[in-house]
């Protein structure tokens, strides 16, 4: 089990991650990302996911930095 965090004050709209899976990433009421079926704390996504590749691209592509994958021990993935 892999989690994945997005900090959405630090995103910049760019795009990247709606355009790498859009049926993951979209945009929220207020035009920032975020991640389908996330839980949100204080503004920050989470979500645990088994098979983390295609955050893994997204977060290679995220323009704000914003994105990221850790393992199960709390290493980023
Ligand atoms: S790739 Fe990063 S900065 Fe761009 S919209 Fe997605 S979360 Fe925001």
């Amino acid at each position: 089990m892999y989690e994945v965090i997005l900090e959405r004050e630090d995103c910049t709209m760019c795009g990247n991650c709606v355009e790498i899976d859009d049926t993951i990433f979209t945009f929220d009421s207020d035009d920032i990302a975020t991640i389908i079926g996330a839980e949100r704390d204080d503004d920050v996504d989470e979500i645990e996911v088994d098979d983390p590749e295609v955050y893994k691209e997204a977060a290679d592509n995220c323009t704000g930095e914003c994105i990221e994958v850790y393992d199960e021990d709390g290493n980023p993935a």
